[in-house]
């Protein structure tokens, strides 16, 4: 039987399971519309068992919408915890999967998934350090910081570090007058310039304002992480004409602060997009699925 690693990509709209080894062959895939916890779940489950009967499944990864619980001593580890997902607060997502499949399975949240997939086969790979920005409906960051992925006491939460307003732009987020998913999310766009942010076309002042925005974050996280490369993908950032605009910024903000040739000179190689695209979401998964199975091996 071949060898195989499950991957579940779990939305808050949709849910995608998978089997693979890497991006080059995914052998069979399914996609379903995120309901109850229970339903979900089951659809999983029943997904996975089907999988067991033509491969041998090794382990498997999921990378989650959130918030979760990745605090292993924690009772309620492996849970999304309070989230504005109707119905799924305080579920038991790794908990009930690991007793039905009684294979090894690691969770984190999709944007973690989406670091360690750009890391195995994207964008980060080779780079023992990198950062790793999405910007969409919100704002999350994950990071490599010495090969391995950067939890702390949970996961880090980058969409919320303070960022100074501009002018009077108002702050979206629920929790923070002036943090950076509130100022520079999609739907914080919408609210500066009362129109969606992909109908703002490309000269569109907006984008000089979003690209401060960004790069002031940005200068905040080298200073603190010494990343080797940033990556910046997610919605928002399908607006290319970003990017020469944050690196100039950030150029700008640095005032040649970090005297690191890659950074001086080569910032077109610094701060890139991701590789993956829409795939990132799904390889995420996977490339948790082989750690966890890489990491037991290395126990063994
Ligand atoms: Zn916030």
């Amino acid at each position: 039987m071949k060898e195989v690693f499950g991957a579940i990509e779990a939305g808050g709209t949709k849910f995608v399971c998978a089997v693979s080894t890497n991006p080059n062959e995914l052998y069979d895939e399914i996609r379903f519309p995120t309901t109850t916890p229970g339903e979900t779940i089951q659809s999983c489950i029943e997904y996975f068992k089907m999988q067991q009967g033509k491969y041998l499944l090794k382990s498997i990864g999921i990378g989650s919408f959130g918030p979760l619980d990745l605090r292993k001593e924690s009772s309620t580890f492996g849970f999304i915890t309070k989230t504005n997902k109707t119905g799924w607060t305080n579920t038991n997502f790794l908990g009930v999967l690991k007793k039905e499949l009684n294979i090894p399975i690691e969770i984190d949240t999709d944007v973690n998934a989406a670091v360690l997939g750009e890391y195995y086969w994207g964008a980060g790979k080779g780079y023992s350090d990198f950062l790793y920005l999405t910007i969409g409906t919100g704002i999350g960051g994950g990071a490599i910081v010495n090969g391995k992925l950067l939890h702390g006491f949970n996961h880090p939460e980058m969409g919320h570090i303070l960022i100074p307003h501009n002018k009077d732009d108002d702050n979206i987020c629920n929790f923070h007058n002036d943090c950076l998913e509130g100022f520079a999310s999609g739907p914080a766009i919408e609210n500066h310039w009362k129109q969606k942010a992909e109908l703002l076309p490309p000269e569109h002042i907006a984008w000089d304002n979003q690209a401060d925005y960004i790069a002031k974050a940005l200068m905040n996280y080298m200073l603190i992480l010494a990343p080797k490369r940033i990556i910046i993908g997610g919605g928002v950032m399908d607006q290319k004409q970003l990017f020469p605009m944050i690196r100039d910024k950030v150029r700008k903000y640095l005032n040649n602060y970090i005297q690191i040739d890659e950074i001086i000179n080569n910032l077109d190689e610094y701060i890139v997009p991701p590789k993956l695209g829409n795939k990132a979401g799904i390889l995420g998964a996977i490339a948790l699925a082989k750690l966890s199975y890489d990491n037991r091996a290395s126990a063994k």
